[in-house]
């Protein structure tokens, strides 16, 4: 092991505590040799991307031969396998044989271009439903394909689960989230949570200049309560749910309100919902809505270490990143009573959990009045997430996943 990756193990022992990384360690030395391949659809925005930016180094550095492909294909792809998504986090839709054939000619295509990779490896993991078709077109296969579900599956569209279903059950297993995701499928299940990485440029810690910069770039006002909620601009996100909140709550308490986001280049969705934010929007005093380049890390630290409050008030997610996020920084969290945060917000004790608009501004008005309980939760959040939700823990639970398939 070079040196510097034992500086890199080191950092993390610090922070995640000394007994992760031994468990790694063990774990790593048991598959050395193997190689891993990771799979999904897009580099850059959305949760997998920002995890497989962090996962890969730290298993390379724990001295596995880590890969990450990335599969492509034209918009129309994107647009059905949103589509996909959609459907399976329980929207009804309907898709033409010829969409779904666009689907399958791509992962066949893909699958074509990476063969021999995915072919040789002792591990591939495929990321979400984009790249789920892979396996039909990739014979002879060697090693272990492991399917990764980051989304809400608990409730899906069944004419989409079951086009799905029928490639995912040639996987040797499945990882979800959290046990009401999975469904019953003729192989183990393992339920693994996201996490995020402390030492990423979207969670380090921020010097207060650094934070200050950007109140000046986007023109906020570093003396006045501010609630944030970072994310894709995406329907099931409920921006316009926040806005209604925000109008609530602001009958009586002021504070400037921030919705932030980007898009993934596998979510073609993305521009009609910004418009429809800023249609929202326009009129309303202290709101302000930023559209974010990709590579807008740091601005995303800094807006959610300065908010008072963070808000993630998802109608459905998988796990929502940007919630466990917001809490490694200290904040407490009003978030949608939905999937994976329900998880991650302990109700009452590390922020709170809300089903309404109505809901999220009653929490909002509280917990602006009260700095101290502000204080308290978001203490309780950081450690939290050091205990559960830190990248350490979830590369440790992929190895131990990948050691005891091929036992
Ligand atoms: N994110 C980002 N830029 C944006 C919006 C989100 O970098 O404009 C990041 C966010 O900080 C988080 C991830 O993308 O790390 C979103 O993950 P999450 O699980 O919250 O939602 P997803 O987009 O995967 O549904």
């Amino acid at each position: 092991m070079s040196e510097n990756s034992e500086g890199l193990l080191e950092r993390y022992a610090q922070v995640a505590g000394a007994e992760v990384i031994e468990q790694m360690r063990a774990l790593a030395e048991r598959l050395r040799g193997a190689r891993i391949v990771h799979v999904n659809s897009t580099a850059y925005g959305g949760g997998v991307a920002e995890i497989l930016h962090s996962m890969v180094p730290l298993m390379r550095a724990l001295g596995l031969e880590v890969s990450w492909e990335v599969i492509q294909g034209p918009p129309e792809f994107f647009e059905v396998t949103k589509s996909f998504h959609n459907a399976l986090q329980g929207r009804r839709i309907s898709l033409t044989e010829e969409q779904l054939r666009l689907y399958e000619e791509i992962n066949r295509r893909e699958a074509e271009r990476l063969e021999e990779k995915l072919r040789e490896a002792e591990f591939v993991v495929v990321h979400d439903p984009q790249p789920a078709y892979l396996i039909k077109y990739v014979s002879r296969r060697k090693g272990y394909w492991i399917w990764r579900c980051h989304i809400d599956l608990s409730r899906p569209f069944y004419p989409v689960w079951r086009f799905l279903e029928k490639v995912v059950i040639n996987y040797h297993a499945s990882i979800f989230s959290m046990p009401e995701f999975s469904q019953p499928l003729p192989h183990p299940q393992y339920i693994i949570p996201p996490s995020i990485d402390p030492f990423s440029e979207k969670n380090r810690e921020l010097t207060p200049e650094e934070i200050f910069e950007v109140y000046r770039e986007l023109g906020l006002d570093a003396s006045r309560p501010m609630v944030v909620q970072i994310s894709r601009f995406d329907p099931f996100k409920d921006p316009l749910g926040v806005i209604r909140a925000a109008e609530l709550a602001r009958k009586f308490v002021p504070f400037q309100l921030v919705l932030a986001g980007g898009g993934a280049a596998d979510d073609p969705e993305g521009e009609r919902v910004y418009q429809e934010v800023v249609q929202a929007a326009r009129g309303k005093p202290d709101v302000y809505v930023f559209k974010l380049p990709p590579t807008a890390h740091r601005t995303i630290n800094a807006l959610q270490r300065a908010a008072d409050i963070v808000l993630q008030k998802s109608l459905r997610e998988g796990f929502g990143l940007t919630v466990t996020e917001a809490m490694w920084k200290g904040k407490p969290v009003i978030g949608g009573a939905t999937g994976g945060i329900r998880l991650q917000v302990v109700n009452h004790h590390t922020g709170f959990l809300v089903n309404t608009p109505e809901g999220a501004a009653l929490r909002i008005r509280y917990l602006l009045f009260y700095e101290e309980k502000r204080q308290e939760m978001g203490h309780k959040a950081r450690e939290f997430v050091r205990q559960n939700f830190l990248i350490t823990r979830h590369v440790r639970d992929y190895l131990a996943l990948m050691l005891s398939i091929c036992m």
